[in-house]
């Protein structure tokens, strides 16, 4: 990294009138709308201007005089990434010294625009068929009473006295000077003296937008959707942010869903469970048959291929599994005790040993 002092072209002890005329000098020379497309005049453009932001700020021309760039480090020092980044900190110099009729007071550098989440309730049959949701989704629009600059008609903003418009303010602690965001202007560098009424100066206002969303077939409880750039809209040309829907599975009465498969319990008599029956189990989509084989657990259970929900990738649907849990019957009348009898006399028979 160059010396910032060579880079003016100046001693180290140089005054701030040095300084400022240095700068301008330089910087007017190398100024890339003198010099359009000219690489390397616009590399020496934002070394000048970053030089010359440190050697003007007596706290960091400090810092840099002890310690060099090291002692910069890890500081804000303006991140010139481009020449929007330069006028965004040099605004008012270039007022002066060139005569600009920009107005740019304010950072306005992109910002981009937050992400938001909402939920949507969604039933088994929306898992189904997927479903088209109406969404109502609050979120930050531009201030439609003073476009976003947070101003009341014909107010100006006002430099801040306690940062002296750097936005930054310096603070002791032990042996550190420690550079912190400044809390009269939030690190804006000035305020706004009289703001708009409609958004109390935030620039921001909330709305509600009405948006229909697509949910697909398969989405479970939990799943997150991702809607690239539906969320709240970027500032100064940043990009929007994205809009997360979480979806939230209502319980059914009837079904236990597990991935793609239903699970189904059923009560079943020992006695049909022993001697076989012909069944009909409900389905979401109305009922189905199920043969259930003599001599049938607790327990066991048998598979309804697709009549499950389907997969959210393949969209194949998965099973209904019906478990069956056996009922002892707890009351009984005369002749079906008797019979009960019989069959345990019986059995108790088949058990002795030949
Ligand atoms: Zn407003
Ligand atoms: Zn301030």
């Amino acid at each position: 990294m160059r010396d910032y002092y060579q880079i003016l072209g100046l001693p180290p002890g140089a005054t701030p009138e040095e300084l400022k005329s240095a700068y301008r000098r330089l910087a007017l020379k190398h100024h890339p709308d003198r010099n359009p497309g000219d690489r390397v005049a616009e590399e020496e453009f934002k070394q000048i201007s970053e030089a010359y932001q440190v050697l003007s700020d007596p706290e960091k021309r400090h810092l840099y005089d002890l310690y060099g760039h090291a002692g910069l480090n890890g500081m804000d020092l303006g991140g010139f990434g481009g020449f929007d980044d330069v006028f965004g900190s040099f605004g008012e110099i270039f007022e002066d010294f060139f005569g600009f009729g920009r107005t740019r007071t304010r950072k306005n550098r992109p910002q981009p625009g937050a992400d938001l989440r909402h939920q949507v309730d969604i039933t088994l049959d929306d898992v189904v068929k997927g479903m088209e949701a109406d969404l109502e989704i609050p979120r930050r629009a531009v201030c439609p009473a003073c476009q976003g600059n947070g101003m009341a008609p014909g107010a100006k903003r006002r430099t801040c006295s306690r940062c002296g418009g750097r936005g930054q303010v310096a603070q002791s602690r032990g042996l550190l000077r420690v550079y912190a965001t400044c809390p009269g202007c939030r690190g804006e560098g000035s305020f706004i003296a009289s703001p708009c009424e409609t958004c109390q100066g935030t620039g921001t206002v909330m709305e509600r937008r009405r948006m229909q969303v697509r949910i697909p077939p398969g989405v479970d409880h939990g799943t997150r959707l991702r809607l690239r750039g539906e969320g709240e809209r970027g500032r100064f040309g940043g990009p929007p942010g994205d809009l997360y829907l979480e979806v939230s599975l209502a319980p059914h009465p009837l079904f236990t869903r597990k991935g793609k498969d239903l699970h189904y319990r059923i009560h079943l008599s020992f006695v049909a469970a022993a001697l076989g029956q012909e069944i009909t189990v409900p389905t979401l989509n109305g009922q189905a048959p199920l043969t259930i084989p003599p001599g049938t657990q607790s327990g066991e259970v048998f598979r309804l291929p697709g009549e499950g929900v389907p997969d959210l990738r393949s969209r194949k649907p998965g099973d209904l599994v019906v478990e069956i849990q056996l009922k002892t019957p707890s009351i009984l009348n005369e002749q079906q005790e008797e019979l009960l009898r019989e069959f345990l006399r019986l059995e108790g028979e088949a058990a002795l040993p030949e």
